[in-house]
Parts: structure tokens; sequence; C-alpha cells
């Protein structure tokens, strides 16, 4: 019989109960089994609704309470010492590792593969004793048991897990720990066994990635392991967000008793697999988009899935989403305020629920039935295929007459930043932020109550107006040296900007997890992209009106808004990304001509946009930096263009990086220790660059002594003439006691070096 699988759910919660939850219980507010009976209800929901539609494998230990590859941390016992070493119960040891705690810096934070959901890096060393401690994935298997599912427990592969890890500070690479971390899994697996699971879901996502031979052989090496650890329970090994390229042959070869590829990234090596799969094998087909969010067009997955069936025969085929619905929005029906058409048009996690039983009950009925059950897609798809809200000849005409000189600033870096310089005056190492000040409850509540129509517009805007005011007076207070309004009236910085664009719709509900209890609501575009009117000069032209200092502008790059929203899956990214890029060119020109002399455009997402393979890179990269460059190319010499991003293993790009010709870019540094630094050795990076020395994603406070030792480091790298001075993102999921001495610290440490005036030893 053909059945239907998922591999993990989202967790948040449609109503991100577990966001408020655990905001709660680290204010102080509640109590560990209040948490704890949060996830509970939220694991529970996931499964009920899941078997409602139908669907025959559910997961478990897919729910996690930050990150699962955390869990998977502590599942095997890698606790870096700094954390081991303060003895805290397991819940205060687990949410240390997340977001640090007195002095202990928390684990590092880093996409996961080419996603927008961050996880956090396991540290590993030679040292590391890995242990077992499988009690959650136990308790989760056995309370859906008590709760009446037989679910398949989850697991992050061994091989993926390490290569996900790091090893600061030891020259042992993580993978090397292999044979070390193996009878964990073996005691993990027969643990899970003896408590009665019967199938067990084997996660090896970094099989995606380019991978060498070495690393193959490590995967089949656990694999034989794992394998004969639990004869009686059927393995699946589950990879996702690409194909397996030159390895697939390899990987079907391994002692799992079902293979589940990514139908929807990588449906060409569907064929092959079908080919080389063992005959006691099962082919999982990731079908139905776990990363976007549109509807299947269910006729066209019925040919794709029907002669898999006929080969395999139906037993040995199963239905899936392409990867865990964790990257989706929870309900579609639930947008009640999206434009019919468009909701009619969308998927989100239950309804993808839905299109797995609708296309598994196609399958198996006769052809005058499956008519009947495909029709309502097939009226969605005609209807967003002729739709006018889609198309704009406009749009598509001024993309056609673009001419090379248009991705050119007037003229280069070494000329425009001594123009800067004149106009601007800053001294040296200046100091800046990203662009948000922190959100408080004030504000949020501000605009809930505009929402609400319990403010006016007007005194909606008298309200930003005074917040505007009070940030620019304490950053003037502070002392940096360029200033920012602080965003106070953006809700996102994709949002804000979507909600000003033609091509664009925003959902209610549509939150997806980022990292912890940090949601995003990825705006839905939909169709070509125009931009009415000016989004952003208004607030700027308040804001440099309080100072006399420069007052930097904030917009969002073409590939941040392309990456971060949900889109449409008709015409290739490239294209999307250039009409964005023509909204923000318009954008930067109307802030120019208001009279800013900074403008940072933020790519956040640049490099989490950049494939999974390295063959497709270049090709991305091409047309993505061509992007910011067609967003900043008109501005004048004089305007001191920036750019910030948050990541920070950019080794490989950044000569990529150089070609987006900004004058100044901003990135992660401090979590890594400045680490990412070291590509400035091999590259001569050419232009200016703060490299963030506050982690804002810590609530703790660095002291200016951390922050001088860490620019002194900067230094190393980087002529000081070139080196700003900020922190490492923007402020807004801050509160203003810890930004304020924060901030302070930041000025004080800055003026400090500036007084140094020698360099460090080592420096260029
Ligand atoms: N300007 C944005 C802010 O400060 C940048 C945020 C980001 O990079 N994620 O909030
Ligand atoms: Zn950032």
């Amino acid at each position: 019989m053909l059945t239907t699988a998922v591999l993990g759910f989202a967790r948040i919660g449609p109503e991100r109960e577990l966001k408020f939850a655990l905001e709660a219980f680290w204010r102080g507010e509640t109590s560990g089994v209040d948490l704890e009976r949060v996830g509970a209800g939220l694991r529970h929901r996931q499964l009920a609704l899941a078997a409602d539609a139908g669907v025959d494998v559910l997961p478990s230990n897919d729910f996690s309470f930050y990150d699962h590859v955390l869990d998977t941390a502590v599942l095997v016992g890698a606790i870096a010492p700094r954390f081991g070493r303060l003895e805290l119960p397991p819940v205060e040891q687990y949410f240390a590792m997340a977001r640090g705690v007195g002095q202990a810096r928390p684990l590092e934070m880093t996409k996961y593969l080419d996603t927008n959901y961050h996880y956090l890096v396991p540290e590993l060393e030679s040292g590391t004793g890995f242990a077992a401690h499988p009690a959650k994935a136990l308790s989760d298997f056995v309370e859906a048991r008590e709760w009446g599912f037989h679910t398949r427990p989850v697991l992050l592969g061994p091989v993926s897990f390490l290569l996900l890890a790091k090893s600061p500070g030891s020259d042992v690479r993580p993978l090397a720990l292999l044979d070390r971390l193996l009878p964990v899994y073996e005691e993990v697996l027969g643990q899970l066994s003896a408590a009665g699971a019967d199938a067990i879901q084997i996660d090896e996502p970094s099989l995606v990635l380019d991978r060498d031979d070495e690393e193959i052989a490590a995967v089949e090496r656990s694999w034989q392991r794992m394998a004969a650890s639990v004869p009686g329970v059927e393995l699946t090994l589950a990879t996702y967000f690409g194909g397996l390229g030159k390895w697939l042959d390899r990987v079907l070869a391994l002692p799992a008793r079902e293979f589940h590829l990514d139908a929807v990234r990588a449906p060409d090596q569907i064929g092959a697999a079908v080919r080389s799969l063992a005959s006691d094998a099962r082919l999982s087909l990731g079908v139905i988009d776990g990363r976007n969010v549109w509807a299947a067009d269910l006729d066209a997955l019925v040919r794709f899935v029907e002669p898999v069936i006929d080969d395999l025969g139906p037993d040995r085929v199963r239905l899936a989403p392409s990867c865990s619905l964790l990257h989706v929005p929870y309900a579609a029906a639930r947008e009640d305020r999206l434009d019919a058409d468009l909701r009619s048009w969308l998927a989100f996690g239950q309804e993808k629920l839905l299109e797995l039983r609708t296309l598994n009950d196609a399958l198996a009925a006769a052809p005058s039935e499956r008519r009947e059950l495909l029709e309502p897609s097939r009226g969605a798809l005609a209807g967003r295929r002729a739709s006018s809200s889609v198309h704009d000849a406009g749009v598509a005409e001024r993309l056609a007459t673009l001419a090379d000189a248009d991705y050119e600033r007037r003229s280069p870096y070494s000329d425009r930043v001594v123009r800067q310089a004149e106009r601007l005056g800053l001294p040296e190492l200046p100091t800046t932020t990203i662009g948000s000040f922190p959100q408080t409850a004030e504000i949020r509540a501000a605009r809930r109550a505009l929402a609400a129509r319990m403010l006016s517009a007007e005194e909606y805007e008298r309200f930003l107006e005074r917040e505007i005011r009070d940030v620019i007076e304490r950053q003037e207070r502070i002392g940096l040296d360029v200033l920012v309004h602080g965003e106070p009236e953006r809700n996102d910085m994709v949002q804000y900007f979507a909600e000003q664009l033609e091509g664009y719709a925003a959902s209610r509900h549509g939150w997806v997890q980022s990292y912890g209890s940090r949601c995003v609501k990825p705006p839905i575009l939909f169709g070509d992209i125009s931009r009415p009117a000016a989004m952003t000069v208004r607030w700027w032209r308040f804001a440099q009106s309080c100072t006399s200092r420069p007052v930097k502008a904030m917009l969002t790059g073409p590939v941040t808004m392309l990456q971060w929203s949900f889109v449409r899956d008709d015409q290739p990214r490239e294209q999307t990304c250039r009409q964005l890029a023509l909204a923000v060119r318009d954008e930067a020109l109307d802030l120019e001509q208001a009279g800013a002399a900074v403008i940072q455009i933020d790519e956040a997402a640049l490099r989490e946009g950049l494939p999974l393979r390295r063959e497709d890179q270049a090709v991305y990269l091409r047309w993505a930096i061509d992007a910011f460059r067609l967003a900043t190319a008109a501005l004048a010499d004089e305007t001191q263009v920036h750019s910030h991003m948050c990541y920070s293993h950019f080794n490989a790009i950044l000569g990529d990086i150089a070609r987006m010709d900004a004058d100044v870019i901003s990135i992660e540094a401090s979590r890594s220790d400045m680490e990412l630094l070291d590509a400035f050795r091999d590259f001569d990076y050419p232009s200016q660059i703060g490299p963030g020395v506050y982690d804002i994603h810590s609530p703790r406070v660095p002291s200016v002594d951390e922050l001088e030792a860490l620019l002194e480091q900067a230094e190393r790298r980087i002529p000081r003439d070139r080196l700003w001075v900020n922190p490492d993102c923007g402020l807004k999921t801050r509160r203003w006691e810890e930004v304020l001495p924060a901030l302070e610290h930041l000025v004080t440490a800055a003026r400090h070096r500036r007084a140094a005036d020698s360099r460090p030893p080592g420096g260029r």
C-alpha cells in the first residue's frame, strides 16, 4: 500500500505559543513544568492534526525547545566545558548553551544549510567525552504512544551532527570523532528500540552538500554500525534541501530500509534512485515543497509519482513533504484577510498534509475519480497562471531596457572615499549601529493600537516622531558618530517594505521559527514588483532634522527581500531579484535627493542564499551581487553606501562581497571571536568594514576591555583607517537596559583605541 509520512513539524505553535512560553520562563515568571506543558500541547496538536489528515507515519523527537542541533549535542553529551563547569540543572544548562549566562558565551549560531533557521553550532574538542542522554527522545516517543500515536522518532545523524559542529582551538576535525560518537548512537537507537520504536528516521541533510570520499566513507561506517545495532528496526535515511549528486548510488547502498529524497529541489535524482534502489528498500519521495508556500501542482505530481509506483510497487513508495514542515507556517486557511484568489494558490503546513492525502488518494483512485479529486487544485493553478495581479507589463519593460552602466557607480571606491570623507568628516574608528533600536513594548503596543484603530494615523506618526527624537538624543548622548533613526516604524525589515510594494502580500499568522523564540513572518511575493511611492524618506528626514550628525538611512536589499520572503515559483529567482533591486534603487535615489549622505542597504541574507553545491554558486553570486549593484549604482560618489550582513562564514565569498562595491560593510564577528577576520589575511578587501564587536544575540553586556580586545584583534587584520566600530546586528530584540551600557562601552572602547596610537604587533 502507498503510504505517507511527515519528517517533522513546526514547533513554535500557530499562535507562537512556544515563543511566549519560553520568554515567560526566561523572565522567571513561569516554571519548567509550565514550559513543558506548553511543549506537550504543541506536540499533541501536531500529531493529532496529521493523524486526522490521514498521514501514516508521524514523527516524534522532532520538537525542540530551542534547536534540534542543540538537542543532539545534549543527546550525545557534547557539552562545551564552559557550560559543563557551571554544574547547572539540565534545563538551565540547555538554555545557557543557547543564550549564554554570566561570562559564558553562548554557542555560535549560524544558518541551517540554506534556510533562514539558525542552529547552535556544537563545540567539540579532542577530549569531548560523548555519552548517551536519550531521555528526551524516549519520553517524546512514549508520550506520543500514550496519546495513541505510534511514532517514528527522528534523530540528526552522526555524520551531519559532526559536520555541523566545530572544534575551536583544537586541531582535531569534528568528523575525526566519529568512532567515539557511534557507540552513543548505538546506545540511543537500542534504547528507542527497547521502548518500542520499530522505525527510526535519521536525518543526514549534510549529504546534499559537496562531500568527499572520506566523508561518504564515514557515512557508510556509521550506517553499518547503526543498522547492525538495531537489526529489528526500520531505519530511514532522510536527506533534503537538495540531491545526492554523484554519491547517490553509494548512499542508496547503505543499510537503511527507507531512503527519503528531496524530489522538489532535485527531482532528477528520482529516476536514477528507482533504478539503483535495493529490492528490500523503500523510496520516500519528498514531493510536497517543504520550503515554500505554494499549492502543489497535484496533476504534475501524479504524473511524476505514477511511474515510480509502476516500477517499485506501492509498498515501496512513500509520499512526504520534501523536508520537515519547520520552514513553512501553519495554516493558509486562517489568512482571512488575504485576497481569496491568492489564498487559493497557497499551501502552508496544514494544507500540505491535505495535499499529501489528496495525492495519495488520487494515485490510488480510478481515472474517473482522480479527475474529481484533482479538480480544485487544477482550478487554483489555472487562476494563478492567468492572473493580472501577477503580471505587470511596465515592470517587464523596465527590466528589458537595463544596460551595463546601470550596474556601475560613477567613480571607483578610491575616488569616492575621498569625497565621502570630506563630506562626513568622521573620526578614526567611527562608531555606528546597524539600524534598529529596542522595539519596546510601547512601540509594539502603538502598532497594535494603530491596527485596531485605537490610535489615529496622526497620533501614531507623532508617537513615532517622539520615538525617533528620543533615539537620536540617546545616540548623541552616548557619543556615536553616525546615527540611525532606530526603525520604530518597521515591524520587520522585509515585511515593512513588502507592505509598500506592489506584487507582495503579507500574511497575518504566517510565522516561521528563525531561532529559539524568534520568529519571522516572511511576506509572500506573488507578482511583479514595483514601488508606487517613497517608503522611508519621511522618517529619515525627520530623524535628520533632530541632529547635526549624519543620520544613516536604512533599506533592505534586494537579495534579502528575496531570501526572506516566500517567493513565486513561476519565474527564476534571478528575475524576481532584479525587480526588487529596481524598487530599492528608486528608494535610494529618493533618499539621496532628500539629503541622505549615508545609506545602508542591508544584505543580511546574501550568504544564506548561496546554493549548497559549489557548482551552482557562481551563477547565484553573479546575479545576487549584480542586484545589489543595480540597487546602488545610481547614487552619487559623495553618498556613502553601507551594507550589513549578519553572518560570519564568508571567507569563500569575500571576493564577491568586494564586488558589491559598497563603501562600508558591517558583519557579524563577535560570536566567533573575530574568526572571520582571518579571511582578510588572504584577501585585500578594498573598502571599509565594521566587524561587529557587540553580540546582540545575547543579553550579555560586553565590557569595555572585552570590546577593546576585539577591536585590537580586528586591527591586526584590517588597517585602522578602514575599520568601523559597531554591534554585529540590529538592536531591536534587545532591551534598553542592555543596549545603553553596551553602546557606551563600545564608544569608550573605540575612544581608547583611537588614543592608543601604535598598531598592535603583527599589524599590517
Ligand atoms: N537594519 C536592520 C536592523 O538593524 C538589520 C537587521 C538584520 O541584519 N537582520 O534591524
Ligand atoms: Zn544583521
